[in-house]
């Protein structure tokens, strides 16, 4: 166990910065190992906090190579520098600029935090902690400063440099082979958002028209030679502020707006005040070389990143415990601008399917923490589903409950009230409570307790009286530091459904409203009677999925698939299905471990095909509906004593029964879909191809040889990704001369191509059979993969350890090992890597007891590591933890 074991950071021990800094000028020199660093800051003390203060400054790994007070070189008495800090015990009591010189090797930098070389590109990632690794500054969010910065670089090394703002001067040094430029930002901002990029790229341009008439230059810059597939990116971008301006009323604020694509990062992207840097996958596309599922990732966190732009860059977080202050609200409004985009009950599910899958985990084990935590060791742990995706539904829940005028006067007010400011949660929902007149403090719990709410729903109807009641209770479950819990405020959006298929009114017993079918559970149980209800209607529930919760409702199967076929709410008819799917699942994986033969359930199968051959569907939903529940969704529901194994033996029979029962409605659908009109990423062509593929996937299930062949030939005439995609995982999942055909004509296809070898490698990784182990091993070796660089890394190893359910956890233990073996060999180079890679074991309390053990054991080993990083150091340690 490591024995340096930092102070961890609390929320309550956050006090005001003591120095704050008005400008700071960087003259940044480039060089591949020994860049140089010249930083001037102007400093003041900060009137609201204790004066006198020393003056202490961040560093991670710096060298000191000189420093001035005032003009002054300072004498080595008069400070302290450290890798780590540099402080002045004295310093003036007054506004005074400090210049400070270090020098950083780009190459050398393996974390990808701070300056580094992405290829022979220059650039930087300094959130959270990166700042520090350039120079010695205060880096927290709350000191704002206006930023001028100079880079100078060898003209050959780096023809294009880029940095925050706008272009203020450029030219060649007079010895002809070095250049320069200087980028002002007028706007203040937190060292976080710093970059600078410096290399050879080429950009695509478009221009952008204001809501105010100006106009505002775009560009997109890449590898020389991939401007052709920056197309979709730009469209994105362009309709990702004209949304703004339409749904929020924010407009763009400076002359430029720079996207720059790099191949070697740790994250998707980083909003960085007018110079985004993207991982290069969530930029480049073509139809032949990127999915459905690419381009609409590429839409999502392109507007995610310009969304920033206001909730994040402008108003930014006081501190990193208000992380979900800019992730939450920005993820909740990139989910509402792909809604108005494409089909908003699709995207609904979608992102309810991730959350389950992902932060409905998180919030079961032992990583499970608050959407505002209020303790970290290492903040870059704390980028989590918990802080974005259920922080996105916390502001949705603040959006049901106040209506959506209501939210938007709130919304308004937190951008004049706060803008250029550092921010914090409280003032946030503040804002929500004065333009509402609403008391939003209970609701603040949803930033403080941790857990998914349990909400069990129990309905009756009364034939005499005619009413109905609904009572519904909550309960949350215990999570690490937080035994015991308040009741939450839960909007539920309910209604009756009538056997005509209709909503029935909802009168209140007691005379109370029942606003947009608004129920608002603030209290451990509630009751409500419904009157003048003259037949049994069936209850639906959390529609659109009003709040992140667990919910039980006392709803047999015969209304569940009422509820598919009638329920007005497009939500709940998916949620029906799949409830339906998820019951026999459970109960098949429990006979398959008794060794009893799985159940069926023709009434299922029925319902599948109604959903199938109903004509006022999309296909996008249709294909959702008949996408059935994931291994890791069956075992999220079963919760303990998992045995992956018979989920997946569970899975399968029903696929095998769908496949069986549904054979020509499948075919038909897969045939009529087969069109031959030229590809286009559009959300109605991806829905129809979607279908198609899922499919092609229940066809292809039994691995027929009329099947093999149709997958084959999809194979072999796609003329683009998503089918050739689609039609090659087909394959893989059947040990067949086909496959090993397809998959090396894949990689003879596209070798030239790392983001698209990534597909070929995470397909091979998720194969469910017991040789995948030793090929992914193999594959460690190729000539492809690499483990420097992130992409290849998740695509490979992170695609084994968390979507192959069956082979990462092997019952002889060493998908175990061998995922721990590549945390333990990354976390020298990359600590964030590794951490993220090792936090796919998070869930092994849930498992049967023998592989329980195993995944023990491996979590043991790392915890046993001499000199771990902090990041993998906290992950394991939590994991471990008890209680
Ligand atoms: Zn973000």
């Amino acid at each position: 166990m490591r024995t340096d074991e930092p102070h961890p950071i609390r929320l309550q021990d956050y006090r005001p910065p003591d120095w704050l800094i008005d400008t700071v000028e960087l003259d940044v020199s480039l060089d591949a190992t020994a860049a140089h660093v010249r930083a001037s800051l102007l400093l003041r003390p900060n009137p609201k906090a204790a004066a006198p203060a020393p003056l202490v400054l961040d560093g991670d790994g710096l060298t000191l190579v000189a420093l001035k007070l005032d003009g002054e070189p300072l004498a080595t008495a008069q400070y302290v520098a450290t890798p780590d800090r540099l402080s002045l015990a004295q310093p003036p009591q007054r506004p005074f600029r400090l210049e400070i010189e270090t020098q950083v090797d780009p190459s050398a930098n393996t974390q990808l935090m701070g300056l580094y070389r992405s290829g022979k590109t220059y650039c930087t990632q300094c959130e959270a902690e990166g700042f520090r690794r350039i120079t010695y500054f205060p880096d927290r969010p709350d000191v704002m400063a206006i930023y001028t910065t100079r880079i100078e670089a060898d003209i050959t090394d780096a023809p294009v440099l880029l940095a925050n703002g706008n272009l203020k001067e450029s030219g060649t040094l007079p010895d002809g082979k070095r250049h320069f430029a200087v980028w002002h930002d007028p706007f203040p901002k937190p060292s976080y958002l710093f970059a600078l990029v410096g290399g050879t790229l080429a950009f695509v341009e478009d221009h952008f028209r204001t809501m105010s008439g100006r106009d505002v230059t775009l560009r997109i810059y890449v590898e020389p030679g991939k401007e052709d597939r920056c197309g979709y990116a730009m469209d994105s971008l362009k309709r990702s502020m004209r949304w703004d301006e339409q749904a929020f009323g924010r407009e763009y604020d400076l002359d430029m707006f720079m996207i720059v694509a790099v191949s070697d990062f740790n994250m998707g992207a980083m909003e960085n005040k007018g110079l985004n840097i993207f991982n290069d996958k969530y930029i480049l596309a073509s139809p032949e070389t990127a999915t459905d599922t690419d381009y609409a990732s590429i839409e999502a966190i392109v507007a995610h990143e310009y969304f920033h732009n206001w909730t994040g860059n402008r108003i930014t977080c006081r501190d990193w415990f208000q992380l979900c202050l800019k992730e939450g609200l920005t993820v909740f409004r990139d989910q509402e601008f792909t809604s108005d985009e494409r089909s908003r009950p699709v995207e609904r599910i979608k992102d309810v399917r991730g959350l389950r899958a992902h932060q409905f985990v998180e919030d079961a084990g032992p990583l499970a923490h608050p959407v505002r935590p209020t303790l970290y060791h290492e903040i870059n742990n704390f980028y989590t589903t918990t802080v974005y995706e259920k922080g996105a539904e916390v502001v949705r829940m603040l959006q049901v409950l106040l209506g959506p005028q209501q939210f938007r006067k709130g919304m308004d007010l937190y951008f004049t009230r706060h803008d250029d400011e550092a921010a914090t949660i409280e003032q946030f929902v503040q804002c929500f409570a004065d333009a509402s007149g609403r008391d939003l403090s209970q609701f603040m719990l949803w930033y403080a307790q941790s857990g998914t709410p349990e909400i069990v729903a129990t309905g009756s109807y009364d034939t005499r009286a005619k009413t109905y009641r609904l009572d519904l209770a909550q309960t949350l479950p215990p999570t690490p530091g937080q035994p015991t819990k308040e009741p939450m405020v839960i909007p539920l959006v309910a209604g009756l459904v009538g056997p005509d298929g209709r909503d029935v009114p909802l009168q209140r017993a007691d005379g109370g409203p029942v606003e947009r079918g608004l129920l608002t559970l603030d209290r451990p149980a509630a009751s409500y009677v419904f009157t003048g209800i003259e037949q049994r209607p069936v209850p639906s529930i959390n529609r659109g999925f009003s709040a992140p919760v667990r919910l039980t409702v006392n709803v047999g199967d015969e209304d569940l698939r009422f509820l598919a076929n009638h329920d007005s709410d497009p939500f709940n008819r998916w949620q029906a299905v799949h409830t339906l799917a998820m019951r026999l699942l459970v109960d098949s994986t429990a006979a398959i471990r008794r060794s009893e033969p799985p159940r069926q359930d023709p009434a299922l199968v029925a319902a599948l095909d109604a959903v199938l051959n109903s004509r006022d569907l999309e296909p996008a939903f249709v294909a959702q509906v008949i996408a059935l529940p994931s291994e890791s969704d069956i075992a999220r529901e079963i919760a303990r004593d998992v045995d992956p194994d018979a989920v997946y033996a569970a899975r399968q029979a029903l696929r095998l029964a769908v496949k069986a029962s549904l054979s020509k409605t499948l075919t038909t659908i897969y045939e009529r879909l087969s069109s031959p009109e030229p590809y286009s990423p559009d959300a109605d062509a991806a829905g129809r191809r979607a279908l198609k593929n899922t499919c092609l996937d229940l066809i292809t299930a039994a691995g027929e040889p009329s099947a093999i062949a149709l997958a084959k030939r999809q194979y072999e005439r796609a003329d683009n990704m998503t089918d050739r995609m689609a039609a090659l995982q087909a394959l893989s999942l059947c040990d067949c001369a086909e496959r090993t055909a397809a998959l090396e004509d894949f990689y003879r296809r596209y070798a030239g191509d790392p983001l698209i070898v990534d597909k070929w490698l995470s397909l091979q990784a998720a194969i469910p059979e017991p040789a995948t182990l030793e090929r992914v091993k193999a594959l460690t070796s190729h000539a492809a993969f690499s483990m420097a660089n992130p992409n290849r890394v998740r695509a490979l190893v992170g695609a084994f350890a968390m979507s192959n359910q069956t082979q990462s956890n092997r019952v002889d233990g060493r998908g175990y090992d061998f995922i721990v073996d590549t945390v333990l060999a990354i976390d020298p180079k990359n600590p964030q890597l590794a951490a993220r890679l090792l936090s796919a074991l998070k869930s092994w309390r849930v498992l049967e007891p023998k592989r329980r053990s195993l995944a023990r054991a491996a979590l043991k080993r790392v915890a046993d590591t001499p000199s771990l990083s902090r990041d993998v150091g906290d992950i394991v340690q939590r994991a471990l933890a008890e209680g």
